[in-house]
């Protein structure tokens, strides 16, 4: 266990919490199952738990002022750097239009009953190591690896609708298989995912796209109907035939890249999961029969941002995403890539163009077996190379707009811009040193002698 776990331990011997705490939710779950256990903890209090909290402010125990919910009895510190959750054990009741319970004191079979899933509802003391199984199926549900919710699912879904992707979750996550009747509950109840926050609804898809099994969870939620009520624009993938280099629709080949790519890197996987998000918009099919998407990346890109913003991702996220999605052919051919296209590629991704090529490199890898896989290894090699000999923050003009108006007398205005631009496109080129500004005032008068300047 732990050193917040043993903290709580130490603490709290000989006070009057001793006896009185117990964990529960992953950091008992996993361990039984011998998985890494989680940094955060759970913690469900025969007491109250905002005194509790309190206690733990005013002894130290807690790093941070506890964050309380009194209407919920529930509370939250940070013990040894870990977040701790703390349950007053408690007995709920929902009113239908509302997901906000109200809670009364009640005991360890009560807690366990408004829980998502029986494997979910095993208590372990803190000070003396007891298992308690209120419900008497979490055990055995553990052991047999079955998702059960702990009322009628379509209870325990009603109650809380989120409950139904953490269902598909914990069903990839822990290989578990879904109890009778358990996936057609969450058919049945799926249009009430519409109460839920798309700040929690975003929260669990991270959480999904952070396992190995993302693809899985992705495809259950396509199959159950849950992913169009919350993202449309991902569930019109499904279905998209495409030609020549690609031997699965649109969806299947996004989630093959996504298995590819592995998890880890949410704006990667973001980035994935949307890079040809555009595609259903642009589709076209010539007279001779071939698919063409032409423009989906930039198509994409105004989806995955639209969507992103919709979900509530911040804002620096949403901006490297749909930048990773625009972005996201630049690098598909390698070999026909020159300097010039490579020092634009450091210009306009810069820390993120090591995201851009491993997004490149899940979907190539995705691709119909057979076609030819592009050499990202030498690309990334050319990158490095090009990028120490000009950093990204030196792929400007040598001359900044007073040095242009000085070298030529003209007032300010867009012929200024232009000479930049025409200085900054002869840097990306090669043709200009990065910083000489001798060289560039020399190159700015000749090609102004020789009307070369558009
Ligand atoms: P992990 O941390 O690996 O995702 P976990 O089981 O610890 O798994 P948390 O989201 O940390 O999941 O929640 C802790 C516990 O709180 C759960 O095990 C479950 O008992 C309960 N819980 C969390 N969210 C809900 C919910 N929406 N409805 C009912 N119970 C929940
Ligand atoms: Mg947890």
């Amino acid at each position: 266990m732990g050193p917040p776990l043993e903290l709580i331990r130490e603490r709290t011997r000989g006070t009057s919490w001793e006896g009185r705490l117990w964990l529960v939710g992953g950091a008992v779950r996993d361990r039984l199952l011998g998985r890494p256990e989680p940094k955060d903890l759970d913690l469900v209090l025969e007491g109250s738990a905002l005194v509790f909290a309190q206690w733990c402010r005013e002894t130290g125990l807690s790093e941070i002022d506890p964050v309380t919910y009194p209407r919920f009895g529930t509370a939250m510190v940070r013990v040894a750097g870990s977040t701790v959750e703390l349950v007053t054990a408690r007995k709920e009741s929902y009113r239908p239009d509302s997901r906000k319970p109200d809670v009364r004191p009640a005991t360890l079979s009560d807690d366990a009953l408004r829980r998502d899933f029986t494997v979910n509802a095993l208590y372990e003391n803190v000070h003396t190591g007891e298992l308690r199984d209120p419900l008497e199926r979490g055990w055995e549900d553990l052991r047999n690896l079955v998702l059960r919710t702990p009322l009628d699912p379509a209870e325990t879904f009603r109650e809380d609708p989120l409950r139904m992707l953490r269902a598909v979750r914990f069903r990839w996550q822990l290989g578990m298989n879904p109890a009778e009747g358990l996936y057609e509950a969450i058919r049945a109840a799926r249009e009430r995912l519409g109460i839920v926050s798309r700040e929690r609804i975003r929260d669990e898809l991270v959480r999904m796209l952070g396992l190995a099994e993302a693809d899985r969870c992705l495809q259950d939620l396509l199959d159950l109907g849950l992913l169009g009520l919350f993202a449309p624009e991902l569930a019109a993938m499904a279905g998209v035939a495409q030609g020549h280099q690609h031997h699965l629709d649109v969806w299947s080949h996004t989630l093959l890249a996504l298995r590819s790519l592995g998890p880890g890197d949410p704006a990667c996987s973001l980035a994935v999961l949307l890079h040809d998000v555009g595609k259903p918009a642009t589709r076209t099919e010539e007279p001779d029969g071939r698919i063409r998407f032409l423009g989906h990346e930039r198509v994409g890109a105004e989806i995955a941002e639209r969507w992103l913003r919709d979900m509530r991702f911040p804002g620096a996220l949403i901006a490297e995403v749909s930048a990773l999605v625009r972005g996201h052919m630049r690098v598909l051919d390698p070999e026909r890539l020159g300097d010039a296209a490579l020092r634009r590629l450091l210009r306009d991704f810069g820390g993120s163009l090591d995201r851009l090529l491993r997004v490149a490199e899940a979907d190539a890898s995705a691709h119909r077996p057979g076609t030819p896989h592009p050499d990202f290894g030498a690309l990334r090699r050319r990158l490095e190379e090009l990028g120490r000999i000009t950093p990204a923050q030196k792929l400007r003009s040598p001359l900044s707009g007073e040095q242009i108006m000085a070298l030529t007398g003209w007032p300010e205005g867009p012929m200024v811009g232009r000479a930049k631009s025409w200085l900054l496109e002869r840097v990306l080129e090669g043709a200009l040193p990065p910083d000489d500004e001798r060289l560039a005032r020399e190159a700015l008068l000749e090609a102004l002698r020789r009307g070369d300047l558009p």
